[in-house]
């Protein structure tokens, strides 16, 4: 375990020099402090959880002091945002402080999120919130013990800077650990400046440090695109298998590594919905939930666009035509476990899409109705979630199917049943509701809501004693909040 100070920077991008970021220093925030920490995150960095209780962490993330070997730094990149190339985004208000390496070899990049303005800020102040920042706090926190990849959450720092959105509000500021903080943006932004030997430093530098795997072969770069189009249609796969909904997924919030990045107007499905939409500026439901299964594939061919002076056109489309076959392979893998089925037959996708269809005609949450399916037998739990269907005979028919199906999947008791169900259908999820109840009272300063749900979300597959309003469909005021998109 380490101390703050101990920690052991290796600056690689920062090295990249002037033409991929510049240098900028944090604005402090106004009598910053903690908020709540992850322990596990710490955990990635060797640090001693109890660090967070000291004064000098609450300076550090709160933009006061920095590590004689951070080198802070605002990352340019571009991107498509809601189909539009806007030519130059940035880091508008988050650093990259540097990289630091673990005792198991890992690079974490530790970025400061509301940390003042940089050259890329435009017409944004630099700040977030902390409604904000303890929404992907918590969100990246969740995701990630889900088993959903995800960028990490170390900390929120409070604060009481006063800062603009609708109404007055305190900034904040969150630090994020990724293994890189490269976006299919920063790609397209050297392709579309026509900065050839900056857009080959770029490639090399993510194919050696982050596919490293892929210089074996024949074609690096080809391998290397085919494996970001693989991890982004298992990353897909696994948002629509548990009902995420990112919101925003301009190729600017897209990482190289696949893995979930940038939180905005995020939500998690309560009742099953595949039209839904999070974000209420998205006015045509370009990122609806069931469209971020196509967007996912969009926005690698806005990727590959700005791969072509490495990889010829036929081959990048071939990768790109990976895309569907591989997601639909992982989705269907996954929906069969969440169904408690071990083994695959040539339906199985036409039982889930009929479940689906069900559950959207009924308006049926989505998470509990697969929690519940696996508390009993099949028999059983059908006849007891039938009631939460208005179309029974509908039901009916499916349970009939789904009965059928789970005994020629083959014999296991029910508590083998129970047991392999509730390991991958979570009982807690990140609902809407829930994080604005935590961010409700940490406004009022009292952050003991956002550390226990925090905590709850860390299991999310464990029933957990006294957490049973966790665990609960939305209350009326709940159901289909609107989340502002201002951060
Ligand atoms: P986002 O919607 O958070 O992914 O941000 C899109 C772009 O706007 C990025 O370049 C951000 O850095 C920038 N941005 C968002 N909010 C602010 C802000 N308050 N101040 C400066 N830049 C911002
Ligand atoms: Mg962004």
């Amino acid at each position: 375990m380490k101390a703050l100070d101990e920690l052991t920077f290796d600056n690689r991008f920062a090295r990249l020099g002037d033409a991929f970021s510049t240098h900028v220093l944090p604005e402090p925030l106004d009598e910053p402090r903690l908020v709540v920490a992850s322990d596990a995150a710490m955990a990635l960095l060797d640090l001693d959880p109890t660090v967070a209780d000291t004064p000098v962490f609450a300076e550090l993330f709160g933009g006061h002091k920095l590590w004689a070997e951070a080198e802070p730094r605002a990352m340019v990149y571009s991107g498509h945002q809601f189909g539009g190339y806007s030519p130059q985004l940035g880091d508008g208000r988050g650093l990259l402080l540097g990289e630091v390496y673990n005792q198991a070899g890992e690079h974490w990049d530790l970025h400061l999120k509301g940390a003042g303005m940089t050259p890329y800020s435009r017409m944004g102040d630099g700040r977030a919130v902390l409604r904000s920042s303890i929404r992907e706090f918590l969100a990246s926190e969740a995701l990630h013990a889900l088993g959903i990849p995800s960028s990490r959450a170390l900390c929120v720092i409070g604060s009481s800077t006063p800062v603009w959105r609708e109404k007055q509000e305190r900034g904040a500021m969150v630090l994020r650990l990724a293994p890189s903080h490269i976006r299919f943006g920063h790609f397209e932004y050297f392709y579309y400046t026509k900065k050839p030997e900056q857009q080959a430093e770029l490639a090399e530098h993510v194919l050696s440090l982050h596919y490293p795997e892929c210089k074996e072969q024949p074609e690096p770069y080809l391998a290397m695109f085919r494996e970001i189009v693989e991890r982004n249609a298992e990353l897909i796969a696994k948002w629509q298998a548990y009902g995420f909904c990112h919101g925003v997924m301009n190729t600017d919030n897209m990482s190289i590594l696949g893995i979930t990045f940038d939180f905005g107007p995020f939500a998690f499905l309560d009742d099953f919905d595949a039209h839904f939409i999070c974000n209420h500026s998205d006015h045509e439901g370009r990122y609806s939930f069931s469209n971020q299964v196509p967007i996912g594939q969009w926005n690698l061919s806005a990727l590959a666009q700005a791969l072509t002076p490495f990889i010829s056109v036929e081959a990048l489309k071939e990768a790109l035509g990976l895309y569907l076959p591989f997601y639909q392979a992982h989705y269907l893998d996954l929906m069969r476990r969440r169904l408690g089925l071990t083994t695959a037959e040539d339906d199985d996708q036409k039982l889930v899409e009929r479940l689906l269809k069900l559950m959207q005609n009924s308006g049926v949450d989505y998470t509990l109705f697969f929690r519940r399916l696996g508390d009993e037998s099949a028999a059983l739990a059908v006849t007891r979630l039938r009631d939460n269907f208005v179309d029974m005979a509908g039901f009916d028919a499916w349970a009939e199917q789904y009965k059928e199906r789970v005994a020629r999947d083959g014999n296991c008791s029910e508590e083998q049943r129970r047991e392999r169900m509730h390991a991958v259908n979570p009982l807690y999820i990140l609902r809407n509701y829930l994080a604005q109840n935590a961010i409700t009272a940490a406004e009022s300063g009292d952050y003991s809501e956002v550390r226990r749900l925090h905590e709850v979300l860390s299991k999310p597959f464990e029933e957990q004693a006294g957490m049973e309003q966790y665990a609960q469909r939305p209350p009326d005021w709940g159901k289909h909040l609107e989340i502002s998109c201002s951060s």
